[in-house]
C-alpha cells in the first residue's frame, strides 16, 4: 500500500482571524502592569516576550496507513520562579501567538497564587474529534516526544486544557517514562489516580473557581444562595463548575458547548444535562429548557456569568449587553482588554482568570508534590489546601485592587508581574 502524505501545517490560523490576538492581548494586560510598577525597559523587554518557542511538525500513521503531518507547539514564557507549567491544548485554530498568550498567562497564574512554577503552555492544531482513539494516541506518544527536550519533573510540566485530558497526560507520562527506562510521574500532571495523579485534580479548577466566586459574592451584597449563574462552554472546567456552584445553591440558568446553548430560567438540573452530554456529545436539545446561542448566553440575565470555554468572548461587541454582576473567568483570555474597561465602567466585578482558574493549577502543583516524596494526600486535604491557596490569592488581590483603586484583573498583574519581575530582577543576567 501506497503511503500518502496528508500535509496540514499550510493551514492559515484561521480561528482568529478578524479577531483580536491573544498574544496582543497578553502584552498589553502585562504593559499596563509594568506601567504601575515602574519596571525597567530592559524587564519590559525579558517579561514581554517567551524565554523559548518550540515549533515541531510531525507525522502520525492514520488507522488507514496514509501518514499525516501535524504541527505542535511548546513555548516557556518565564521560569525565574521555578520549572515551566502550563497544559497542552488540541484544537483546530491553535496558532503560535495563542501558545505565547497562554504561556505568559500561565506565568502571571502561578506568581498569583504564590506556586513556584513559571509559565509554559503547548498545543497541536488538530481537531481530535475527527480522529480515532488509536490515532490520538500515536498523535500524543509522537507530539511528546518532539517536546521531550523541553519537558520533564524539573523543566517543564504539561497539564490538560482544551480537548485534553488524564488519558492524554497517562500516553505522555508513559511515553517520556519509555524513553529514560523507569516511571516519572512527575513529567505531567493531571494524570488519572493509579499512575499518580492527585486526588481532587478533575475537579480542582472549577473548585478554585467556586473558592473565589464564595469571597467576591461577599463583597457584592450577593448571596451564591439563588443566585443565577450562566456557564459558557461545557467540559472540565465548565460543568464541574456548574455543578459545584449548583451544590452551593446557585441556580444554573445557562450552559453552552460548541454547538450552541441552553436556558431555563428556574435553573437547569446539572446532572440531567451531564448525562445528556454523554449521551448525545452535546447539551443542545436537552428537554425542559429552551436552545439559546453562546452569543445569547453571555447577554442572558444572570447574577454571576462564568465563561468555561476559549479567549475572545467577551469583546466590544458584547460587554455593553452583559448583565452579570460578576464573572468568573473559568477560561484563559475570555474578556479582551477593550471589554475590560467597558465592564469596569458598567461596575461588574471580572475575577481574572490568572486567579480564578488558577485551582487547576494549584492542585497540579500538589499532584507534583505528592509525585516527587511518593506520598499521597486524601481528597479532603487537597480540597482545603486549595482552599487555602484561594481565599488567601483572592484576599491579596483585593487588598491590592482597594488599596491603589484598580480593578480585579489590573490588582492580580500587579501582583503577579511583580513577584515575577523581582525573581527574574534577582537571579540576574547569566553570563
Ligand atoms: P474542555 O475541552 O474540557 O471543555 C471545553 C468546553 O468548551 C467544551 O464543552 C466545548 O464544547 C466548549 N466550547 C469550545 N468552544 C466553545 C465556544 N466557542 N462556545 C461555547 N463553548 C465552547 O476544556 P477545559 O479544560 O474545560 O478548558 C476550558 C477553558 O478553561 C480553557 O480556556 C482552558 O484554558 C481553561 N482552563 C482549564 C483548566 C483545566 O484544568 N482544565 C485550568 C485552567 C484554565
Amino acid at each position: 500500500m501506497t503511503t500518502m502524505i496528508r500535509n496540514d501545517n499550510q493551514q492559515p490560523n484561521v480561528g482568529m482571524e478578524g479577531r483580536r490576538n491573544p498574544y496582543d492581548s497578553a502584552v498589553e494586560q502585562f504593559m499596563q502592569a509594568a506601567d504601575i510598577l515602574g519596571l525597567d525597559e530592559g524587564l519590559r523587554q525579558v517579561l514581554s516576550q517567551p524565554k523559548r518557542e518550540l515549533i515541531v511538525h510531525f507525522p502520525v500513521r492514520m488507522d488507514d496507513n496514509s501518514m499525516k503531518v501535524f504541527t505542535g507547539f511548546r513555548v516557556q514564557h518565564n521560569v525565574a520562579r521555578g520549572p515551566a507549567k502550563g497544559g497542552i491544548r488540541y484544537h483546530q485554530d491553535v496558532s503560535l501567538d495563542e501558545v505565547k498568550a497562554l504561556a505568559m498567562w500561565m506565568s502571571w497564574k502561578c506568581a498569583v497564587v504564590g506556586i513556584p512554577y513559571g509559565g509554559g503552555k503547548g498545543g497541536v492544531i488538530v481537531d481530535p474529534k475527527k480522529l480515532s482513539i488509536t490515532e490520538l494516541e500515536r498523535l500524543t506518544r509522537r507530539y511528546a516526544t518532539e517536546i521531550s527536550m523541553l519537558i520533564g519533573p524539573y523543566q517543564d510540566i504539561p497539564a490538560p486544557d482544551v480537548n485534553t485530558n488524564s488519558q492524554t497526560m497517562a500516553w505522555i507520562m508513559d511515553t517520556f517514562s519509555q524513553h529514560h527506562g523507569y516511571s516519572i510521574p512527575g513529567v505531567v500532571t493531571g494524570k488519572p489516580l493509579s499512575i499518580g495523579g492527585s486526588a481532587g485534580r478533575n475537579e480542582a479548577t472549577a473548585r478554585g473557581l467556586l473558592f473565589v466566586v464564595r469571597e467576591a459574592v461577599k463583597h457584592t451584597g450577593l448571596s451564591l444562595s439563588g443566585a443565577r449563574v450562566a456557564v459558557q462552554g461545557f467540559g472540565n472546567a465548565g460543568a464541574i463548575a456548574a455543578r459545584l456552584l449548583k451544590q452551593d445553591g446557585a441556580i444554573i440558568v445557562a450552559v453552552s458547548d460548541t454547538q450552541g446553548g441552553i436556558y431555563n430560567k428556574n435553573g437547569l438540573d446539572v446532572a440531567s444535562v451531564l448525562r445528556w452530554k454523554e449521551e448525545h456529545g452535546t447539551v443542545k436539545g436537552f428537554h425542559d429548557a429552551e436552545a439559546i446561542s453562546n452569543e445569547q448566553l453571555l447577554e442572558v440575565d444572570c447574577d454571576i456569568l462564568v465563561p468555561a470555554a476559549l479567549e475572545n468572548q467577551i469583546t466590544v461587541s458584547n460587554a455593553d449587553r452583559i448583565k452579570a454582576k460578576i464573572i468568573g473567568e473559568a477560561a484563559n483570555g475570555p474578556t479582551t482588554p477593550e471589554a475590560d474597561r467597558i465592564l469596569h465602567a458598567k461596575g461588574i466585578i471580572v475575577l481574572p482568570d490568572i486567579l480564578a482558574n488558577a485551582g487547576g493549577v494549584t492542585v497540579s502543583y500538589f499532584e507534583w508534590v505528592q509525585d516527587i516524596q511518593s506520598y499521597f494526600w486524601t481528597e479532603q486535604e487537597v480540597n482545603e489546601r486549595l482552599e487555602r491557596v484561594m481565599v488567601k490569592s483572592f484576599n491579596d488581590v483585593y487588598k491590592i485592587a482597594q488599596d491603589k483603586n484598580l480593578d480585579m484583573r489590573t490588582a492580580a498583574y500587579v501582583l503577579a508581574v511583580g513577584r515575577v519581575a523581582e525573581a527574574t530582577k534577582l537571579r540576574g543576567i547569566y553570563p
